[in-house]
């Protein structure tokens, strides 16, 4: 019987974050200057891009109300922006 254990599993592991180093797609624990956080998330949102994954991952981050990180190919701000958010944003996942 699956689980939702399971069915998470089953996408995680194909994720072209795997292995990768979790840095690129968290903000670290101090203050991250803007232009080096905009660097960091575009190298993480070019993994998400051929990622095959990339929408159940999005999917998980938004039931789940992850806080942090690039998830899916989307900073936290744009996966929980809501009414008035750009549109397209999450169609295009
Ligand atoms: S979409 Fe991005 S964060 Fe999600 S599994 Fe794929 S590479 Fe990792």
């Amino acid at each position: 019987m699956a689980t939702a254990v399971s069915t998470e599993v089953r996408w995680q592991v194909r994720a072209a974050c795997r292995g990768r180093h979790a840095s690129v797609f968290f903000p670290p624990s101090s203050t991250e200057r803007s232009d080096v956080r905009a660097d960091r998330e575009q190298r993480a949102k070019a993994v998400c891009a051929r990622c095959p994954v990339r929408r159940p991952c999005l999917d998980f981050a938004v039931r789940t109300c992850e806080a942090h990180g690039i998830w899916g190919g989307l900073t936290e701000l744009e996966r929980h922006a809501g009414p008035g958010k750009p549109p397209g944003l999450l169609q295009d996942v």
